[in-house]
């Protein structure tokens, strides 16, 4: 896989070079399928953070900053289609670096494209508004970049993250400073690599690699930074927030979920199926919006059930380039987390496993999906986000009971809604705590054009679609008096 990459991994992404650490320190990546080392990366601190914020700022105080909207989408556009170009190749270092099952991650580039050609398309395309004011007077409001923007993301989908947040960012003007997953960063590496080849200026992009309580900290607490959008978990969120507050600068927290499908008694149960299972097992259960709760109704509880226990039955899992439905998890420490989970189930009904390929590296993280049923909705398993391919299955008799249910835990970022009663579909997407409702179908990643984020626990602000482009600049209103 290594002959793949065509850009240095073990250097920073500072002012437009590759530029080793300063401390000169380093960190080992694995790939999860094997357990085994992969390559190293740069160990950035403190120092380079301050290195990359000035870098950013000195791009929008030179070139950067004199870019018309028009031109950045240009540059955008450029990006996807050199993203385009690599498909394959950026496919096969995530699938390695992540642990992805290798379409998964090759769809992941897709979708880096793809957020490059809307975010390419939309940036000239926002507008401030003019506003009736006082006799005498015009009143105009500008859209305006925040200025220099912190990005920290998480190791499950870095292409799909960065692409949603740093898209919207470069967008609307602002310089970033990136701060991929110490556990998996070699495609935001090779996205910044592109963004040179397409000619972004030297600063509008800055990419620093290392640890969340280093090289994190130090670029959610700096004081050069006017934005923050971090992805990750709750307890990490809430650190964010806290060092954003002494900065007084706005944040956009996207944190975990526990979302519900809950399907109806007179739902297509054979178009219901493939994405019951499918949104939970993806990404082997490692994905923000994964549905690791099914609500079903009494009605068909017992039969969709055994289609469900069926499917998860010949569910295989593999290394990330065997292909199969579920990779391994991250790291030891995940897998850890996630038996741990599962050890807490005993006391549950298991319904079905899936199993591993034969010959499938001992050394790798890998995780049985595993179907839990007659789950209490308030047991430990239907609450936590497990973060691992375990679903739970829970009964529930009427339409009060199951908004109950899907809004009973912390969280609140995706759920679905399975019935073909109209009225119950209006009504059960009203009742819902969450950033995103899906009707007949369920979206778990993807869905460039649709603005995602969460309630509760699960977050604040909104990414993707137009939407992002709002929370990405800043509004000026100016009021001019004339007379
Ligand atoms: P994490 O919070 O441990 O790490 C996320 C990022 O934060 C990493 O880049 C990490 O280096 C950095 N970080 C860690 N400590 C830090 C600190 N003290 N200061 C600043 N940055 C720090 O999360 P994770 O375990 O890597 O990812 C899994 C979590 O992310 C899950 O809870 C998942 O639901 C969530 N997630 C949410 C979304 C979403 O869009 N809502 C998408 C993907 C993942």
């Amino acid at each position: 896989m290594l002959d793949k990459i065509w850009y240095p991994t073990d250097k920073n992404f500072i002012g437009g070079k590759w530029v080793a650490p300063v401390g000169g320190k380093y960190l080992e990546l694995e790939n999860p399928s094997t357990g085994k080392p992969l390559t190293r990366i740069s160990r950035g601190k403190a120092a380079d953070i301050d290195h990359a914020v000035a870098a950013a700022q000195t791009a929008l105080d030179g070139e950067w900053g004199r870019t018309t909207a028009l031109e950045r989408g240009r540059i955008l556009t450029r990006i996807g289609k050199l993203v385009k170009t690599r498909i394959e190749e950026l496919g096969e270092i995530e699938a390695n670096d992540v642990g992805k099952p290798l379409t998964q991650a090759r769809n992941d580039a897709i979708a880096l494209a793809r957020y490059m050609e809307f975010y390419g398309g939309a940036a000239d395309k926002v507008m401030g508004e003019t506003i009736p004011y006082m006799d005498g007077y015009t009143v105009y409001t500008l859209r305006e970049p925040h200025g220099v923007t912190g990005h920290i993301v998480p190791w499950n989908y870095p292409m799909q993250i960065i692409g949603r947040s740093v898209g919207a960012a470069l967008a609307m003007g602002n310089a970033c400073v990136l701060k991929p997953a110490e556990e998996a960063c070699l495609t935001a590496l090779g996205f910044a690599a592109l963004a040179e080849e397409a000619g972004l200026p030297a600063g509008a992009l800055n990419v620093v690699t290392g640890l969340g309580e280093e090289a994190g900290a130090a670029l959610s607490g700096h004081a050069g930074v006017q934005h923050i959008s971090f992805t990750g978990s709750v307890g990490v969120g809430q650190l964010v927030q806290a060092a954003a507050a002494q900065n007084v600068v706005p944040v956009t927290l996207e944190l975990g979920g526990k979302s519900p499908q809950v399907v109806f008694d007179d739902a297509d149960l054979d178009a219901a199926l493939p994405f019951l299972v499918g949104a939970c097992i993806q990404n082997a259960g490692q994905t923000c919006s994964a549905s690791s709760r099914v609500l079903i109704q009494r009605g068909v509880y017992d039969a969709l059930l055994a289609r469900m226990a069926d499917s998860y039955s010949g569910l295989m899992v593999g290394t990330a380039m065997s292909d199969v439905n579920v990779g391994p998890l991250i790291s030891a420490r995940q897998k850890e987390i996630v038996t741990g989970f599962m050890e807490q189930g005993a006391d549950l009904r298991m319904a079905a496993q899936g199993s591993i390929v034969e010959g499938t590296p001992e050394g790798g993280h890998y995780v049985l999906p595993t179907l839990f049923a007659d789950v209490p909705p308030d047991h430990v398993l239907a609450q936590s986000e497990i973060f691992g391919p375990v679903q739970v299955v829970i009964p529930f008799e009427d339409e009060a009971e199951a908004v109950a249910i899907a809004n009973g835990t912390d969280f609140g970022l995706v759920a679905s809604v399975w019935t073909l009663d109209g009225a119950r579909q209006m009504r059960m997407a009203k009742a819902l705590r969450v950033g995103q409702v899906f009707i007949n179908n369920y979206g778990a990643g993807g869905g460039v054009e649709l603005p995602f984020g969460g309630a509760g626990k699960s977050g604040h602000g909104r990414e993707k679609g137009f939407e992002a482009l709002y929370g990405f600049s800043t509004l000026k209103t100016v009021a001019a008096y004339h007379g």
